[in-house]
């Protein structure tokens, strides 16, 4: 009877093991998963994870947004967080295979999800300084409810209590704000109205490398999220630029910079022509959003998700210009 006992206590010690053994394959896939988690040194110092272009799904974990990290001598400063803890927590591991160094700032470079969801990642360690628009904090409420809901619909994301954004974290930045990662200085900065009312960018001054966030994007349609005449005054003066080396919040980042925001203009252009002649002749809102603008389908990655989109953004800013 003992030993009956005991060889059931073995098989269940057996199962357990085997369950723990595959509990352990879920997750050597997970750390398989971020050994192909891949980030590039696009310049000395700054490190970049390209998305993917699908729109997000449980497929790729939301993995869309193009996201990374600079680091200086003392400390690293991570630029965006993906779109859940998932995503933000392969970008961290990424880190760590790159160095050591303690990471003391993430900066947010908009409320969209896909660049901020990922931030309990980091942000739960307190001496990490979170660094975003000084409008963001206002968009992280009104959002959140929303966006979260959106992650487990989405991307099936179960605990979704652990991706709540503490709007206080945030450290407003108003005009230009540096920081020092030791040896190596950076600049973000606060732009009016232009992708969404809440859009920083991040300047490496070592290299010049700057990062867009989506204030500009390559090949995927652009979003508009604010004022399309506001957004277009920000884009002339970023093709004013002289930048060699930059990270956009989608696509690739092979295009010289002038050529690519004067393609987003050209967009925003059309956007605006077409919708002032569909003012003018009466044309509806409903109607236009099927007719205008869409001779640039197939110049761009997910324009049947976004264009209607903006054509409404556009229309209701326009709508009421003299
Ligand atoms: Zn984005
Ligand atoms: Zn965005």
């Amino acid at each position: 009877m003992m030993s009956r006992t005991r060889s059931i206590f073995i098989s269940i010690l057996q199962i357990l093991l085997v369950y723990s053994l595959t509990n352990r394959v879920v997750i050597a896939d997970e750390v398989v998963d971020s050994t192909v988690y891949h980030v590039q040194e696009i310049t000395s110092g700054n490190f970049v994870h390209l998305g993917s272009f699908p729109p997000q799904s449980t497929h790729n974990h939301g993995d869309v947004a193009n996201i990374g990290f600079i680091v200086g001598s003392e400390c690293v400063a991570v630029i965006d967080t993906g779109s859940s803890l998932h995503v933000g927590s392969l970008l961290k591991a990424a880190i760590r295979g790159v160095t050591n160094l303690p990471i003391c700032a993430v900066i947010i470079t908009h409320v969209h999800p896909d660049h901020l969801l990922g931030l309990n990642a980091f942000a739960q360690d307190p001496t990490v300084a979170v660094y975003g628009h000084h409008r963001l904090p206002k968009q992280i409420r009104l959002r959140s409810k929303y966006y979260l809901e959106m992650l487990e619909r989405e991307l099936g994301v179960d605990h979704i209590d652990n991706h709540i954004i503490d709007p206080s974290r945030i450290t407003g930045v108003d005009r230009l704000l540096t920081i020092d990662l030791g040896g190596r200085v950076i600049e973000i900065k606060a732009w009016d109205y232009a992708h969404t009312d809440n859009d920083v960018t991040v300047t490496d001054v070592t290299t010049g490398t700057f990062w867009a966030g989506d204030l500009v994007f390559s090949k995927h349609v652009p979003i508009l999220d604010s004022n399309v005449r506001q957004y277009d005054q920000v884009l002339e003066e970023l093709q004013s630029l002289d930048i060699k080396h930059y990270v956009v919040g989608h696509g690739p980042l092979d295009r010289p910079w002038r050529d690519l925001v004067g393609e987003q203009r050209r967009y925003l252009g059309l956007l605006m022509k077409e919708v002032r002649a569909a003012i003018d002749e009466g044309v509806s809102l409903m109607d236009a959003v099927n007719t205008i603008g869409w001779s640039d389908q197939n110049r761009w990655f997910n324009f049947e998700l976004y264009h209607r989109r903006n054509v409404t953004t556009t229309y209701t800013d326009l709508e009421w210009e003299d």
